[in-house]
């Protein structure tokens, strides 16, 4: 009944009640001079939580990203990035502005390239080609509709590029959404690369913010980088309870948000004009082809008049994504909608 179901991202979360309490009452300090103890607790929380020796906290996912490929990738090498990444497509070419670093583009499947291809390009090089010093990868992966990359299969790729001596970063916006999906914990999940960096602001609900994980010594560096990027923040820990409440509550429940998209998936196979395969959804995102493609707009301007909003996916997909402020109740009304329309 009433509201709007917003299904077009798990951005769109609002705070909690707990979580706009945490915040009316969080503990602060200046943390440029590193005396914010909620943001100290934060990092302490967030790295323990995907077995890292430190973190920082980042206003968004994608300055956090952006720090580790100026971190780990030296200015005037490649980085091996997949051709549908959020690094690659929704970051503003961040890596070449910022860090002087060229993506080395493979097309990979379910969201991660072929280790073989990747073992190729981080062969030696002569010296007039330039090397490739990272590896970047992204579970689960956004484009592909929040796949997961089998740990079997990270290993593969972890392996071909430490052959090499390349380094490896883990864009891992939605890594407690793989972890849940894999039954591992996180840590695992996380394991073998230098750095991770996760969003608070996803799945987990929080207003704002990512962390950043690696090395003590990484994030030492990673610190400066950031007050130079115009991230360094104040009296932070005023979005960092915020985050803590996310980090601490929020994790076991994104199981629901699996279910409902599943839910959601069946339903939409069962649905004329839709083509989608179930199990293929592995987290909290849905990605349906509308058939004919052409319609796709139309589609979401009608599920958007019957109080249902959903995006585009490029061309033909509409993605749902289900998240902490989407019930059951608000799935089954989503389906009738989309049944309404049919
Ligand atoms: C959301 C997201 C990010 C970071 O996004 P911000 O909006 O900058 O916080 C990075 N990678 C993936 C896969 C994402 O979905």
């Amino acid at each position: 009944m009433g509201g709007v179901i917003d299904l077009r991202s798990d951005t769109v979360t609002k705070p909690s009640a707990a979580m706009r309490r945490a915040m009316a009452e969080a503990e602060v300090g200046d943390d440029v001079y590193g005396e914010d103890p909620t943001v100290a607790r934060l990092q302490e929380e967030a790295a323990a939580a995907v077995g890292f020796p430190a973190a920082l906290f980042v206003p968004t996912g994608t300055m956090g990203n952006e720090i580790a490929v100026q971190l780990l990738a030296r200015r005037g090498t490649e980085a091996i990035v997949d051709a549908d990444s959020h690094i690659y497509n929704y970051e503003l070419a961040a890596m070449a502005a910022g860090a002087g670093v060229l993506p080395r583009v493979l097309r990979g499947t379910r969201g991660a390239p072929d280790a073989d291809e990747v073992e190729i390009e981080c062969r030696p090089k002569p010296y007039y080609d330039a090397p490739v010093s990272l590896l970047l990868l992204e579970n689960t992966h956004n484009h592909a509709g929040g796949t997961v990359l089998p740990q079997s299969r990270k290993a593969a790729l972890l392996d071909a590029a430490r052959r090499h001596g390349v380094r490896a970063h883990l864009d891992g916006a939605r890594i407690f959404n793989a972890a849940t999906a894999l039954s591992e914990s996180a840590a695992a999940v996380a394991s073998g690369f230098d750095s991770v960096m996760f969003c608070l602001s996803k799945g987990l609900g929080a207003p704002v913010g990512s962390m950043l994980c690696a090395s003590a010594e990484l994030i030492r560096e990673a610190r400066v980088i950031r007050k130079r990027l115009g991230g360094g923040m104040r009296q932070a820990g005023v979005i960092a309870a915020a985050g803590l409440v996310a980090l601490r509550e929020n994790r076991e429940r994104l199981a629901d948000d699996h279910v409902r998209a599943k839910r959601l998936a069946e339903a939409l196979a069962a649905t004329r004009g839709f083509r989608i395969d179930p199990a293929e959804v592995e987290t909290n995102m849905v990605i349906v082809e509308v058939d004919p493609p052409e319609r796709a707009e139309a589609v979401i301007e009608d599920l958007k008049a019957r109080g249902v909003l959903a995006g585009m996916m490029g061309y033909g997909r509409v993605r749902f994504v289900t998240h902490l402020d989407v019930d059951d109740a608000g799935i089954e009304r989503a389906i009738r909608a989309l049944r309404a329309r049919a």
